[in-house]
C-alpha cells in the first residue's frame, strides 16, 4: 500500500523553519549556530511523516522551512552558548483567523500588517486559511465512511494552496513551498488510503490530518514575510506545545513543559519574528494532537502567557465583540471592554468571536486580549482586560449592566423528576455520574430547593445515551414510583445573559424575564450562578432568535421593532398606511420605534416583505408585487419573522371573519389592533373568551378607534375603572352622520333633506340606511357596556330605528332616498314639540350601568344642555361616575372620517410600543 514509504522510515526530521545560518559565526553572539539543524527524531507512530522532506537548495539569504537533514550528520557543539528566551513586555502576540488569510491577497494584507507592527517582538499564530480545517475534516469523514470523494476534496485542499503560493511567492521560496505541499498531499493521500480500507480513523490520526491547514498558511505567511524583508521564524507548535487530554474530549496545556520546549526551541530558533502554527499541539509522547475546532485563539493565549506578553491581538472579520452575534441582531454594538469573565461567559455560551479557553492562560498575568477587525483597521476593536478603576466613571455608570447576549442551538434538556428525590443525598450525584459515563457535557444545571427535580442541558445529540444511562441507573426508583419521569424535551436552546455588573445592580433578571414575557415567549429551564455574571435561560430552539432580539433591544434601548400586518388596505386602512409613512422616520430618531410593515392584505391580493414594505408606494407596489391573498399564510409570514421579536396585526376591516381570527392570534402571541367593532360587539362568550386570554398574557389587544374614532373613549373608560371610580351611565352621540343629520335638522328644514346633503358631502354609508338603523350605535354601547362590565348581547340593547319600518325592505339605497320624503312628517312634528318646549333632538346611546342595560334612541335634551351645542358630525360622550356626579366627564370632537380613525389605530399601535419598553 500507498503508505509504506514516509510511515516505514523511523524517525522523522521536522526543524521547522530554522532561521538561516549566520555568515560569521564569530561576528554572531549566537555562536555555532549549526545546531539549527539538528535533527529532531520521533519514533514510528507518535510523529507521521509530515516534515520528512527537504526544503532545501537555498541560499542561506532565503528562509527555511521545514529544514531537516536526512543525512543526519550534523554535529553539535555542546559548548554552543544558550540564547535565553527574553520574557515580558517587549512581546506581542497577534493571531489571525481563517478569514484573515483566506486568500492570497488577504495573507499579503496580514504580512503587511506585521512588518508595519512597531513591537519590538513579534509572534504570530496563524489559523489555517478559512474552510480548509473543515475541508480536513471533511477528508476523515469521507474516508472512514468509505466515500472515494475525499480524493477530490483533497486535489481541491492542493489546488487551494498551490494556487495561493503561486500567487505570493516565486523562486526558491515558491519551489520548495510546492514540493513540500505535494510531498504532504502525497502522504495524506497514503493515509487517508488506509483509513478508506480500514473504515476507521484513530483520533490521533484524524488530529495529524487536519493539522495540515496551519502548517501550510503558516509556511505561506512566512514566506511573505520574508519576501517583505523580515528575518523570521517558523514554529511548528507541536514541538513546543504539549497537551493533557482530558476525559471530555478537551486538552489541557502543560504549561510546565511547554515553557520548557519553548526555551530550547528558542535557544535553537533565536528571533524577534516568528510564525506559529494555530490550533495543533503535541502529547507529552509526542503525538499530534490539537486544540479541538476554533483552537487558533487558544493557541495564541497559551502563547502570550508562555512569552509573559504585553498584549494578545487576535485579529479577525469583525470590528470586536458585539453585544450579541451580529448574524442575529443586526442592532448589535460592538463592546469596547469586557472584562475576563465576561468575555469566558459570552463564549462559553456561543459567542465563536473567541474561544472559551482562551481567556484562563492570559487573565493569570494579567494580558489584555484585543479582538480587531482586519477589514477594518480604524476600528479599535474590543480590549478584554481587568475592568478598570475608577476610569470613566461616568461612562461605568452609564454602561448597562448587561454586557452581552449568547445563545447555544441544539440542545435538549432532561428532566429527572420524583418525590423520591427530596432529601436523598446522592441523588444528584448518581444523576451526573451516569451522564460523565457516557461522556456527555452538561452545559447548564437548575434545581430548585425543593429537590423535587433536576434539570439540566445537553447537546441533543448526546440526549440519547444520557436518558438511557439514566434510565437504566435509577430502572428500580422507576419502577418503585420513587421517580417519576426520565424527560427529555429537545429543540431547545440556550440564551445567556452576561455582565459583572449584573452581579450589584438589583431588577436585571426582572428587565429580562419582562423582555421575555412580551415577547410572548416560555422559558423552560433557568440558572444563575451565585456569581452573577451570567443568566441562563433555555428557551425553545424556534423561540430562540426572537428571545435574543427581544432581550438586546431591552438592554441596548435599540429601536423596539415591531412587525406589523395590516389588512384591509382601504380607507382607513390606507389613511394609516399613509401616517406610518409620514411618521416612521420621526418615530426612529426620536422615540427608538421602528415600525416595519411586514405585510398589507386585501381581500384579494396581499403584498409581503421579510423586511419591510416601502411605504411610499405600497399603492404600486400592490399592483406590481402582490400575490394572492391567503390568511393564513399572510399571519404566517407577517409572524414567522425571527429578526423581530414582536408582531401586531392591524384590522382595518369591519369584517367579523377577520374578527373571528384575533383569539387564535393573541394566543400565538400576535399583538391585535383595531378599529373593527365586530369582535367586541359579537357573541359575548367568544368576547370574554378573547378578553380573559387577554388579561392571562402580556399579548396586547387594543380597540380605541371602535368608538369615537381618534377620541380617547375606550382609554379614558379604563382609566376611571382601572382608579377604581364607579361608572353610572355613559351617554353620548357616537354617530357621526346622526350627529351631523340633528345638528343641522333645524327651523323648516325636512329631515330628508338634511339626508340627502349628509349623503352628498360623504358623511354617510353608501346606504344611509346603515348610518339610520341605529346598530352601528348599538354595536359602540354594547362595546362600552361591555368594557364597564356588563354582560350584554348585541340583542339585549333596544334600538330606535329611524328607518321607516315601510323603506327597510326597499331594494336599493337610491329606491330608499326617493321614498324618505314621504315619511318627513312624522320626525317634523317631534321636532316641532321638542322646540317648543326649549329642547332639541339628539340620536344618542345610553349604557345604564346601574341598571346594568343599554338602549338606543332618540332623545330631547335642553338647548343648554353639551349635546344641544354640537356642530359638524362630532361625537360628545359623557361619563357620569362616582367621581363625575355632578358634572360628567365629557370627550367632545370628530368621531368618524379615515383619518381620525387611522390616528386612534396610530395611537394604539404606539401605545404597543410604549409597552414593549420604548421610551416615553
Ligand atoms: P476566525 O476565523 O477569525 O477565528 P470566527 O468565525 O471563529 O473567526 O469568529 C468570528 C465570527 O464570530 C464573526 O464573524 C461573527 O459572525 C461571530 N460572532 C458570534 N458572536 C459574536 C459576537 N458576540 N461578537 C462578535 N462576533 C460574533
Ligand atoms: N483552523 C482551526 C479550526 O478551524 C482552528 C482555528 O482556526 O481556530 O477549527
Ligand atoms: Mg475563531
Amino acid at each position: 500500500m500507498a503508505f509504506a514509504s514516509p510511515i516505514s522510515s523511523s524517525y522523522y526530521l521536522h526543524n521547522l523553519c530554522s532561521k538561516p545560518l549566520p555568515r560569521d559565526p564569530n561576528s554572531n553572539p549566537r555562536k555555532n549556530l549549526t545546531k539549527l539543524n539538528k535533527i529532531r527524531t520521533f519514533p514510528l507512530l507518535h510523529r507521521p511523516p509530515i516534515c520528512s522532506s527537504q526544503w532545501e537548495g537555498r541560499d542561506s539569504s532565503t528562509f527555511n522551512i521545514f529544514s531537516s537533514v536526512a543525512s543526519a550528520d550534523i554535529v553539535l557543539d555542546e559548548t554552543v552558548e544558550k540564547v535565553q528566551l527574553p520574557k515580558g513586555d517587549t512581546w506581542s502576540i497577534h493571531k489571525f483567523g481563517g478569514t484573515c488569510v483566506g486568500t492570497s491577497e488577504r495573507i499579503r494584507n496580514v504580512a503587511d500588517i506585521i512588518v508595519k507592527d512597531g513591537s519590538e517582538r513579534k509572534l504570530v499564530v496563524v489559523s489555517a486559511m478559512s474552510k480548509v480545517t473543515d475541508m480536513m475534516y471533511a477528508l476523515i469523514f469521507k474516508a472512514q465512511s468509505r466515500d472515494d470523494s475525499y480524493i477530490t476534496t483533497l486535489d481541491a485542499v492542493l489546488e487551494k494552496h498551490k494556487s495561493t503560493a503561486l500567487d505570493l511567492l516565486d523562486g526558491d521560496g515558491l519551489s520548495s513551498f510546492l514540493s513540500q505541499l505535494h510531498q504532504d498531499i502525497g502522504n495524506l493521500k497514503a493515509m487517508l488510503r488506509a483509513i478508506c480500507i480500514a473504515g476507521h480513523a484513530t483520533e490521533s490520526f484524524s488530529d495529524f490530518v487536519v493539522g495540515h491547514g496551519e502548517l501550510w498558511s503558516a509556511q505561506l505567511l512566512s514566506s511573505v514575510i520574508q519576501k517583505n524583508g523580515l528575518d523570521c521564524n517558523c514554529m511548528d507548535t507541536r514541538d513546543v506545545l504539549v497537551v493533557n487530554p482530558t476525559s471530555s474530549n478537551q486538552v489541557d496545556p502543560d504549561f510546565l513543559e511547554s515553557g520548557k520546549r519553548l526555551e530550547k526551541w528558542y535557544s535553537e530558533n533565536p528571533s524577534n519574528m516568528i510564525v506559529a502554527t494555530g490550533f495543533i499541539v503535541s502529547t507529552p509522547q509526542n503525538i499530534p494532537t490539537t486544540l479541538k475546532r476554533d483552537g487558533s485563539d487558544f493557541s495564541a493565549a497559551i502563547m502570550g502567557a508562555l512569552f509573559r506578553a504585553r498584549q494578545v491581538t487576535i485579529w479577525t472579520d469583525v470590528d470586536g465583540v458585539y453585544s450579541a452575534d451580529p448574524r442575529k441582531v443586526s442592532e448589535a454594538v460592538i463592546l469596547k471592554t469586557l472584562s475576563y469573565q465576561e468575555a469566558w461567559e459570552m463564549s462559553y455560551f456561543g459567542a465563536n468571536v473567541l474561544h472559551p479557553r482562551t481567556i484562563i492562560p492570559v487573565m493569570k498575568y494579567d494580558i489584555p486580549i484585543v479582538i480587531r477587525n482586519i477589514f477594518n483597521l480604524s476600528a479599535p476593536g474590543t480590549m478584554i482586560c481587568r475592568p478598570a478603576g475608577s476610569e470613566d466613571e461616568i461612562d461605568q455608570r452609564l454602561e448597562s449592566p448587561v454586557k452581552g447576549f449568547a445563545t447555544i442551538d441544539n440542545l435538549a434538556l432532561v428532566n429527572v423528576e420524583g418525590t423520591g428525590m427530596v432529601g436523598v443525598p446522592g441523588t444528584a450525584s448518581a444523576i451526573f455520574n451516569a451522564v460523565k459515563d457516557v461522556g456527555a457535557n452538561v452545559i447548564m444545571i437548575s434545581q430548585a430547593s425543593s429537590e423535587h427535580s433536576v434539570c439540566f442541558a445537553v447537546p441533543e445529540n448526546e440526549v440519547k445515551a444520557v436518558s438511557s444511562a439514566l434510565e437504566s441507573r435509577f430502572r428500580q426508583a422507576l419502577d418503585a414510583g420513587r421517580l417519576s419521569q426520565i424527560a427529555v424535551i429537545p429543540n431547545c436552546s440556550i440564551l445567556a445573559t452576561v455582565g459583572q455588573k449584573m452581579a450589584s445592580t438589583p431588577g436585571v433578571s426582572a428587565s429580562l424575564f419582562n423582555a421575555l414575557a412580551k415577547a410572548n415567549i416560555n422559558i423552560r429551564a433557568i440558572a444563575q450562578g451565585c456569581s452573577e455574571y451570567n443568566i441562563t435561560v433555555v428557551v425553545k430552539r424556534e423561540d430562540c432568535i426572537r428571545a435574543l432580539r427581544a432581550v438586546h433591544s431591552r438592554f441596548y434601548l435599540s429601536r423596539t421593532t415591531i412587525a406589523m400586518g395590516i389588512i384591509g388596505p382601504g380607507l382607513i386602512g390606507g389613511a394609516l398606511l399613509d401616517q406610518l409613512r409620514d411618521q416612521a422616520a420621526v418615530l426612529k430618531e426620536k422615540f427608538n420605534i421602528d415600525l416595519r410593515v411586514m405585510g398589507i392584505t386585501g381581500s384579494r391580493t396581499m403584498l409581503l416583505s421579510d423586511v419591510g414594505i416601502d411605504l411610499s408606494k405600497w399603492r404600486d407596489l400592490q399592483v406590481e408585487k402582490g400575490e394572492t391573498a391567503d390568511m393564513q399564510k399572510f399571519v404566517q409570514r407577517v409572524h414567522g419573522n425571527h429578526f423581530i421579536p414582536n408582531t401586531v396585526i392591524v384590522d382595518c376591516t369591519a369584517d367579523s371573519y377577520v374578527a373571528s381570527h384575533y383569539h387564535d392570534w393573541l394566543r400565538q402571541g400576535i399583538h391585535v389592533i383595531t378599529p373593527n367593532k365586530k369582535a367586541n360587539s359579537g357573541p359575548l362568550e367568544q368576547y370574554l373568551k378573547l378578553r380573559a386570554l387577554q388579561r392571562q398574557s402580556y399579548t396586547h389587544y387594543f380597540y380605541e378607534a371602535t368608538v369615537g374614532a381618534g377620541l380617547p373613549i375606550i382609554k379614558t373608560l379604563q382609566g376611571l375603572l382601572e382608579t377604581g371610580d364607579k361608572i353610572l351611565r355613559i351617554e353620548g352621540i357616537f354617530s357621526g352622520t346622526l350627529s351631523y343629520i340633528f345638528n343641522n335638522f333645524v327651523g323648516t328644514r325636512a329631515f330628508s333633506d338634511v339626508v340627502v346633503e349628509a349623503k352628498e358631502a360623504g358623511y354617510t354609508e353608501p346606504d344611509p340606511r346603515d348610518d339610520l338603523s341605529g346598530t352601528d350605535v348599538a354595536r359602540k354601547v354594547i362595546i362600552l357596556a361591555r368594557e364597564s362590565g356588563l354582560k350584554l348581547e348585541l340583542s339585549d340593547i333596544p334600538v330606535q330605528s329611524l328607518v321607516p319600518e315601510p323603506l327597510k325592505a326597499s331594494a336599493s339605497a337610491e329606491e330608499f332616498m326617493q321614498q324618505l320624503p314621504k315619511f318627513d312628517q312624522d320626525l317634523a312634528k317631534q321636532r316641532q314639540d321638542a322646540e317648543a318646549a326649549g329642547d332639541v333632538l339628539r340620536y344618542v346611546g345610553v349604557v345604564d350601568v346601574v341598571n346594568q342595560k343599554g338602549i338606543v334612541e332618540l332623545r330631547r335634551y335642553k338647548k343648554e344642555h353639551p349635546f344641544a351645542q354640537l356642530s359638524g358630525s362630532d361625537n360628545i360622550i359623557a361619563f357620569m361616575t362616582q367621581r363625575y356626579e355632578k358634572q360628567p366627564l365629557i370627550v367632545r370632537g370628530p368621531g368618524a372620517g379615515a383619518e381620525v380613525t387611522a390616528g386612534g389605530v396610530f395611537s394604539d399601535i404606539l401605545r404597543l410600543a410604549s409597552y414593549l419598553g420604548a421610551p416615553s
